[in-house]
């Protein structure tokens, strides 16, 4: 028996931490915000345990308070005080994520990132402009290029409130070149765009629903985001989100789909992101309330595996408990 080679050697206390090829630390995080127009107190949502939903005049308090754990990083979410069917509250100077990062810009010192897509703000639920907004029939699906326009106006209305990066979310073709134009003609050449590149039709979205008002009215996104059984086109929606000038590219959700976060990070040197998504969370924290579970070890564990696999930045529901312990 030749135990010349014995990797345990290198499990010893004093040297595994030496020898460790991954770390997270709170400034690879990035935690969601949630603002309400519609309320004027902070709302808990059930279905993810520690969020809420806030007023625009919380924001700044919300901000600081994970300021405080050491993440650097927010990504604001808006339900607006009216819905309709194009959408407009999306892009309106006077919208809920338009005054919130105008509030949080001027206050704090957090790096404001905001998605751009229209299902918070369309009475259908879907990310864009639909064919027939009358029909219901099961092939009903949104119109991607008059979309488009609308996407580049809601990227320039945040930037102009003092968003520093865009992230839109639809998957529409097409959507990072028509955002890239549309901030560049108004001056916002240093905004840049975290793509969610690789977007999947999944079923871990459940709870951000409930967070977000944003399940569609009827029928679902899978003609607009990915199929999960779909790997290599994954890199071909990469592939054409870096032509159009992404500059950093996300996978969303984060743990059924490390395959492609390490795909990706092989083929491109751009910053890649994951989206450890809301039922990611919501799981974690059921089966720790059983005491199936110990959350914190999880939840570390569960980040720690989303670096390894390649990911420099990750979006969680985790940021501020994880970076809280770091
Ligand atoms: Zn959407």
């Amino acid at each position: 028996m030749d135990l010349t080679h014995r990797p345990r050697r290198l499990r010893r206390d004093g040297i595994r931490s030496l020898v460790s090829e991954v770390d997270l630390s709170a400034s690879d995080l990035i935690a969601p915000v949630f603002v309400d127009a519609t309320t004027d107190e902070r709302r808990p949502i059930e279905s993810m345990p520690g969020h809420e939903r806030v007023p625009v005049d919380e924001a700044v308090t919300r901000v600081e308070e994970i300021r405080e754990t050491g993440v650097e990083a927010v990504v604001v979410f808006g339900i607006p005080d009216a819905k309709d069917d194009q959408g407009t509250r999306a892009w309106a100077d006077d919208g809920v994520v338009q005054r919130a990062v105008r509030a949080i810009t001027a206050e704090t010192d957090a790096y404001v990132i905001t998605d751009v897509c229209l299902c918070e703000y369309t009475d259908h639920g879907h990310c864009g402009l639909l064919e027939d907004t009358a029909a219901e029939e099961p092939e009903l699906t949104v119109r991607n290029d008059e979309t488009l326009d609308l996407l580049g106006k809601i990227a320039t209305s945040h930037a102009e409130a003092g968003a520093e990066m865009v992230a839109p979310s639809g998957m529409m073709d097409g959507m990072v070149g028509a955002i890239r134009e549309a901030l560049d003609a108004d001056g916002f050449t240093d905004v840049p765009i975290m793509s969610y590149a690789a977007k999947y039709e999944s079923a871990f979205y459940g709870p951000f629903r409930d967070a977000a008002d944003g399940a569609p009215a009827f029928g679902d996104r899978r003609h607009y985001q990915m199929d999960p059984a779909n790997a290599r086109e994954a890199m071909r929606e990469v592939a054409l989100d870096v032509e159009q000038g992404a500059d950093v590219l996300m996978v969303k959700p984060a743990l059924p789909y490390l395959d492609v976060v390490s795909a990706i990070r092989e083929e491109y040197d751009h910053p890649v992101a994951a989206y450890n998504v809301s039922g990611e969370y919501a799981m974690l924290h059921a089966a720790a309330e059983k005491g199936w579970l110990d959350l914190e070890a999880a939840a570390y564990e569960s980040l720690l595996s989303i670096k390894r696999a390649g990911a420099d930045l990750i979006l969680t529901y985790f940021a501020e408990d994880v970076a809280d312990r770091l």
